[in-house]
């Protein structure tokens, strides 16, 4: 494949990592160890922390988990996977915003019934804060379409690439954090 650039598209972890209302903060405990003096780190964090990805199992009850996914879905040109690009990005995310750009659930709708490889979004949550219509997350998920949340798109033009993000390998839960990059 030919690329002539990477743009990171995942957003920095770290325990000031902003995190939506009621998720768990990250925490970083470093360790050293006593014997050898290696230091390695005890991490803590909810599997939607950052830049992630949102399996079947977050909304549909007896769903499919985050490793059930083909990695084809999660690879491969962004005109079958839709990344929306909106105010959030350049607003940026260093500071939680509760009127943050989301998407309705007739677009949702509309986007499960074209089928498309999966749906990105440039903020913590595809539906509206606070909202009671989870609509959003089921139309696409309840379809298998995968939605990956927390995407930085700031230093990405509107334009066509290719898509890596690659979902921690957590068996059996609801969505794992990713790196993701887009080559161009
Ligand atoms: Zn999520």
């Amino acid at each position: 494949m030919n690329y002539s650039q990477i743009i990171d598209i995942s957003l920095p972890l770290h325990p000031g990592t902003i995190v939506y209302p009621g998720n768990p903060q990250i925490e970083i405990e470093e360790i050293k160890s006593q014997s050898s003096g290696s230091v390695l780190s005890k991490i803590t964090f909810g599997s939607h922390t950052g830049t992630h990805i949102d399996s079947q199992k977050h909304v549909v009850t007896g769903g499919k988990p985050i490793d059930s996914i083909a990695l084809e879905t999660f690879v491969g040109p962004c005109r079958v996977r839709i990344l929306l690009k909106t105010s959030n990005s350049s607003r940026g995310f260093e500071t939680f915003y509760d009127d943050y750009v989301f998407v309705s659930p007739e677009a949702s709708r509309f986007l499960a019934e074209k089928e498309v490889a999966l749906v990105a979004i440039d903020y913590l949550s595809i539906k509206q804060r606070g909202s009671k219509d989870n609509t959003p997350h089921t139309h696409l998920l309840e379809k298998n379409i995968p939605i990956v949340e927390g995407v930085d798109l700031s230093k990405v033009e509107p334009g066509e690439y290719y898509l890596i993000i690659l979902p921690l390998k957590f068996v059996n839960i609801d969505g794992a954090p990713a790196r993701a990059v887009l080559l161009k």
